[in-house]
């Protein structure tokens, strides 16, 4: 059974296609026709499930779709779904995390915990659909570190550890991510809708 997932990231389709094994997984990039789909949600949820939605009905075939983002509890939960576009244009990494940092200066350590959340969509062209979320609880550090990962890897420290997960190996931070988490949840549920 094929599945389309939303994306044009090569990192990202092959991580569902080892999550996903048994099935089809194919990116956006096999449907030119499918433009961007506007992220104007206001939930992780709300966005995944707007892409998942597009994608599957672009293209006749279940798709998934994920959205995430970064949880700072002293920031009321932002930049949540802003995440990619804190510091105003969309995906400049480095901007957005210098705008956190500057925000988060004279926040004391012990007040930094924060969280990564990812909602992972499953949608039907029938505009039948499924959603998992997983989270990634943490703190923030004011100094990066580490050249792994992208975003905000570099000033975030799960859980139970003393590493960023910029300095943690990708299979590392994969066992352990919010992304890891809402695709190996949706897996089961892919396997049970589709059938097989
Ligand atoms: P998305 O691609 O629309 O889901 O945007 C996610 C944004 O949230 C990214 O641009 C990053 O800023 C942030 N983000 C989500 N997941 C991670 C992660 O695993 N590490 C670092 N930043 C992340």
């Amino acid at each position: 059974m094929r599945i389309v997932l939303a994306t044009r990231n090569a990192g990202k389709i092959a991580e569902l296609r080892r999550i996903l094994s048994g099935f089809d997984v194919v990116g956006l990039e096999e449907f030119p026709a499918i433009g961007e789909v506007a992220e104007t949600g206001v939930t992780f949820e709300e966005n995944a499930l707007l892409k998942a939605h597009a994608v599957a009905k672009g293209s006749g075939l279940p798709a998934v779709a994920d959205d995430s983002g970064l949880c700072v509890d002293v920031l009321n939960g932002m930049p949540g779904v802003f995440s990619a576009r804190w510091a105003g244009s969309h995906g400049d990494d480095r901007a957005n995390l210098d705008l956190l940092l500057a925000q988060i200066s004279d926040v004391p350590a012990g007040k930094l915990s924060a969280h990564f959340a990812c909602a992972a969509a499953l949608a039907l062209p029938s505009g039948e659909h499924r959603v998992v979320e997983g989270t990634l609880p943490g703190r923030l550090v004011t100094t990066p570190r580490g050249s792994n990962g992208f975003g905000y890897d570099p000033i975030f420290v799960p859980d139970g550890d003393e590493r960023t997960t910029a300095e943690m190996p990708p299979e590392e931070k994969d066992a352990i991510s919010h992304r890891g988490r809402a695709f190996r949840g949706l897996a089961p549920i892919v396997r049970e809708v589709l059938g097989s």
